[in-house]
């Protein structure tokens, strides 16, 4: 099973970030000790970046590289090279030393509460723009708010996106098309951090995982096909 981790912005959160956004950015020193509970434990776990913060090139980067780890950032395009976001060359960078771009659509809008011809366009037009950074197909997004449903999942498929990274809490089976991911948040406690990380996942574990997530995205042979 693979256990896959959400984070946001490392360190003190800027003046531009609003309070309820703050609560999901991370000290760089819980940052540091994610990284060596990542190294040390036996479970497979993916670290996970959304909203584009600078902080993914400026103090993730460098501290990912130094622990021999690689990360996927989901970036919302519109914010490209804005205050306190990635820049055109900071993506860049981020790819050259071998990280995952994903889409996190324009605008950081609820796709579900907007009809479907307006989630294609805004991922349509996020990928375009990161593939034209990169010179590459970006084929993976992240749900901005994790907020979905099956008629979103429907045209993240259509769209070929290959994985779709939600919030669903828990672990995910190898190489599913879905991904739950666990967010770490500031107010949580190191104890619990280190669990989610370490814990050893059962396949009771998955299917609790599997359970929560079919009561809130509806029965999971209306899923796309994984
Ligand atoms: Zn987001």
């Amino acid at each position: 099973m693979e256990i896959c981790l959400m984070l946001h912005g490392l360190g003190p959160p800027p003046p531009h970030v609003a309070a309820d956004e703050a609560a999901y950015w991370l000290t760089t020193e819980t940052f540091a000790r994610v990284l060596d509970l990542v190294r040390q434990t036996h479970n497979h776990v993916r670290i996970t970046f959304d909203d584009g913060n600078v902080t993914d090139a400026r103090i993730a980067l460098p501290a990912l590289r130094e622990a021999g780890l690689s990360a996927a950032f989901f970036i919302p395009s519109d914010r490209i090279g804005e205050t306190g976001y990635l820049s055109e060359g900071d993506i860049r960078e981020l790819r050259a030393a071998g990280m995952e771009i994903g889409s996190h659509g324009c605008a950081h809008i609820r796709w579900p509460q907007v009809p479907s011809e307006v989630v294609a366009e805004d991922v349509t037009r996020s990928i375009a723009r990161l593939s034209s950074i990169l010179g590459e197909k970006i084929e993976t997004a992240a749900v901005p708010f994790g907020d979905c449903n099956l008629r979103v999942l429907r045209v993240l498929r259509t769209l070929g996106m290959r994985r779709v990274y939600t919030s669903f809490r828990g672990p995910s089976r190898d190489g599913a098309w879905l991904v739950r991911r666990d967010c770490l948040t500031a107010g949580m406690s190191q104890a619990r951090i280190r669990e989610l990380i370490t814990k050893t996942y059962t396949a009771v574990d998955g299917a609790i995982s599997f359970l929560r997530m079919w009561r809130h995205a509806g029965p999971a042979s209306n899923w796309p096909a994984t």
